[in-house]
Parts: C-alpha cells; sequence; structure tokens
C-alpha cells in the first residue's frame, strides 16, 4: 500500500475522473480549458472564473486523494436517454481552496470532501452523426459528422474519443470519513491539549486548597489520565461518525438520504418515473446544482434563458464560490395545464467576497422551478446547445432568445427544467 500523500491526480491520465478534478481547479485558478467536461460545465467554470477575475481575485484550488475511498468507486446507478447514457462516481479527497486578492492570500480552506463527478458518454453501437455537439475550441454547434472531419467555423478536427466521455456534473460534500490514520491523528490533536489543560486546572486546584495534600507528580498523572480518557472517549464518537460516514458514502446514499425520507420527494421521484423509468435523485440533484451556479454566477441573471422570475440584479455579486451540503429536498409538487412546478430545497456552504473580506455561510436555497411534463426526458439536455423545434437548426441558448437561423421563439420549460425564483 503506497502512503496516501503519495498519491496524486493527474493530467495526463487516462481516467477522466482525475483528469477532470486537476483541470476544474486549473480553469478556476486562470480560464484554462476544462477539456474534460461538457460544455454546460464549462460554461458553469467560465462563469465563476469571470467573477473571481472581475472582483480582482484569484482562487486555487486542488483535489489530492485521501480517505477511504481515494482509489476509485463504484458508483451510481446508471441513467440513460435516447443517445447517452450517465453516471455519477464519487472519491475522498482532501480539498484545499486558496483564494488572493492581488498578491494578498485572503483566504484559506482546507477540507475533507467527497468529489462527486458525472461521467457522460455515448450509448455504444449508437448512430451519433446527427447530433450536435458545440465546438470545444469555437463553440460553433455543429453535427458530430461535421466535426470528426474538422469543425466548419475554426477548422478543429475532432476524433470521437475526444468528445465522449465528458464529465456532465460534479459537486463536493464533505466527508466525515476517516481512515485509521487519519482518527489516530485526530484523536492525538485533542489528546494533547486535554492532557494541558487538565494538568493546569488540577494544579491551580492544588494551589487554592492548599490543605489537601497533593504533589505535582500527581497532577501530571492524573492529567494524563483524563486527558486519555476524554480522547478516548472523543475518538470513539468520531470512529462512529467515521463509520456511519463510510457506510452512506459506500452505498451511494451519501447525497439522497435525506430527500428519500421526506414524502413529497418519493412522491416526486415515483411522479417522475411515469415519465421515465430511470429518473433518479442522483441526477436531479446534480441538475438543481448546476441551475443554482450558472444564476448565481452569471453577469446577468436576468437575461438567463433558465431563468424566469423577479429581477435579480446584482444580488449575488459578491459570491464567489458554492458547495453543496448533502440535499435536495423537494417540499411541494403540483401540476396544472401540463406544467409541473416544485418547490425545492438546497443545502449549500457560499463564500462571499467584499472588500477584501472572505465569508462563509451555510445557506439554505430555496428555489421553485417548472417544465412541462410529456414528452421524452433528454438527460443530456444542454443550454449550450439548444435544438430549434421548428427548423432543427443548433445553436447557444446562453446568448440567444430567439433561434437565429429562422427567428422562432423557444419555450426552454418545454424541454427542461427552468427556476422561476431563487432565495436565500
Ligand atoms: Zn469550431
Ligand atoms: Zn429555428
Amino acid at each position: 500500500m503506497p502512503k496516501e500523500q503519495e498519491i496524486k491526480w493527474s493530467k495526463l491520465s487516462s481516467d477522466i475522473y482525475e483528469r477532470f478534478a486537476v483541470e476544474l481547479g486549473e480553469g478556476l485558478h486562470d480560464g484554462a480549458d476544462v477539456t474534460s467536461g461538457d460544455q454546460d460545465v464549462r460554461y458553469g467554470i467560465e462563469l465563476q472564473q469571470k467573477r473571481l477575475n472581475d472582483k480582482g481575485l484569484t482562487m486555487y484550488c486542488d483535489f489530492v486523494p485521501r480517505g477511504q475511498f481515494s482509489q476509485s468507486s463504484s458508483g451510481s446507478a446508471e441513467w440513460k436517454d435516447e443517445h447517452y447514457k450517465s453516471r455519477t462516481y464519487w472519491r475522498t479527497c482532501q480539498w484545499k481552496r486558496l483564494i488572493s486578492a492581488g498578491d494578498k492570500q485572503i483566504s484559506a480552506k482546507q477540507e475533507k470532501v467527497v468529489l462527486y463527478q458525472t461521467v457522460t458518454d455515448v450509448i455504444s453501437g449508437e448512430h451519433m452523426d446527427e447530433e450536435f455537439y458545440s465546438c470545444s475550441n469555437c463553440g460553433a454547434n455543429v453535427k458530430i459528422k461535421e466535426l470528426t472531419k474538422g469543425c466548419p467555423y475554426c477548422n478543429t478536427f475532432f476524433k470521437m474519443d475526444e468528445l465522449y466521455p465528458k464529465i456532465s456534473n460534479y459537486y463536493i460534500l464533505k466527508d466525515y470519513g476517516r481512515t485509521s490514520n487519519e482518527l489516530k491523528r485526530e484523536i492525538l490533536k485533542f489528546v494533547i491539549p486535554a492532557i494541558i489543560v487538565a494538568i493546569i486546572g488540577y494544579t491551580l486546584d492544588m494551589h487554592y486548597s492548599p490543605e489537601m495534600s497533593k504533589s505535582w507528580g500527581s497532577a501530571i498523572i492524573i492529567g494524563i489520565l483524563s486527558g486519555i480518557i476524554a480522547g478516548g472517549l472523543f475518538g470513539y464518537v468520531l470512529w462512529a461518525i467515521s463509520l456511519i460516514a463510510r457506510l452512506f458514502i459506500d452505498a451511494g446514499k451519501a447525497v439522497s438520504i435525506l430527500s428519500k425520507t421526506s414524502g413529497s420527494n418519493k412522491r416526486f421521484e415515483n411522479y417522475m418515473k411515469r415519465y421515465s423509468p430511470e429518473f433518479s435523485y442522483t441526477y436531479f440533484t446534480g441538475k438543481v446544482v448546476s441551475l443554482v451556479k450558472i444564476i448565481i454566477f452569471s453577469d446577468n441573471p436576468d437575461e438567463l434563458p433558465v431563468y424566469e422570475g423577479e429581477m435579480l440584479g446584482n444580488r449575488f455579486d459578491n459570491l464567489i464560490d458554492t458547495s453543496f451540503n448533502g440535499a435536495v429536498a423537494c417540499k411541494n409538487m403540483k401540476e396544472q395545464d401540463g406544467i409541473i412546478t416544485l418547490s425545492v430545497e438546497a443545502f449549500m456552504t457560499n463564500t462571499y467576497e467584499s472588500g477584501g473580506k472572505i465569508i462563509e455561510k451555510d445557506e439554505t436555497v430555496r428555489l421553485t422551478m417548472k417544465r412541462r411534463t410529456g414528452g421524452k426526458l433528454d438527460y443530456h439536455f444542454s443550454i449550450k446547445k439548444l435544438q430549434c423545434i421548428n427548423c432543427g437548426g443548433s445553436f447557444d441558448a446562453t446568448k440567444n432568445r430567439i433561434c437565429p437561423y429562422c427567428g422562432s421563439p423557444y419555450q426552454l420549460e418545454d424541454m427542461d427544467w427552468i427556476v422561476t425564483s431563487i432565495k436565500m
């Protein structure tokens, strides 16, 4: 077994999970292209990097494998649509995040986390020629058969294995699991101060009650003993938490454990399964997290095709990072005239910057979302390559409110979830 510190993920790895973990850090740092991400993931990272840049900030992020699932994981159940299949994988790692304003470091954070990544691939044997793909060099939406012969706009030539698989979503969760070495280190960190405090306490007690005959020796011995007992109890609690965390991660339940307990969640899941038997909370959670990111990091959220609600103006302008805290809870669901409306709560830790100060807040993001029911679910739906229902042309919906080819307006809620209110 190699030591934990010796493993490092590489951008050159054949494993897309590893590549993405490295590219994500670089993309947020200096806007380097995240080639392992699909167009919507790249868009989200681009928006966040621009937000940092506009505020004169630099973020440095990295993920170093550690913990009980540092090497590989079994992954969630797979979900499929007509052409694509997706699965979410998780590994445990140490997340380090540094934020600087100019040359001055204003925040440093290290946390043990689980990094979730959804890998989307084409279903083998599927005929993909007519599918649209957003050229990762120039951004034009082109049919795959054209891209493999060279993009008609920028001439970049793509091989099919450069187009898929891609990471179509990611998020991090705190990892409460610990390896036995980590447990030992954490208990030690607790035991030593406990011994010191106990010795001081006992010495003071001896000083103020001189009638009791106590010696320095007994103060030290009792101090050490009580430190070890307190440390042992603390260690036992840590070990128990760690064991439970391990079980949840192992079963892929860390995300959905809270969700599953709520009645309206179950009702929502059953309802969606009528349209698509593969509908899963893992998929839906990813969808919610990615919608929230696009809205909060956008310069102009009111112009976004995925947002249709009261004016947001610049209320999220100081938000520079967000991480998801574990559950998307469906609070309410109703269906009327073929439109399903959901109230959802997502638990996030948000990082704000204002005047060189970093503030972190645990917040509940309350969303209302809607979409038209019926029709097939497109799990690989992308706002970066919307396909016009009228003329079949493909275009970037983040830049166009109507189809640039035939002028038809589009209703995004006919195709996927849109957000009609967001509060935190
Ligand atoms: Zn191109
Ligand atoms: Zn059109």
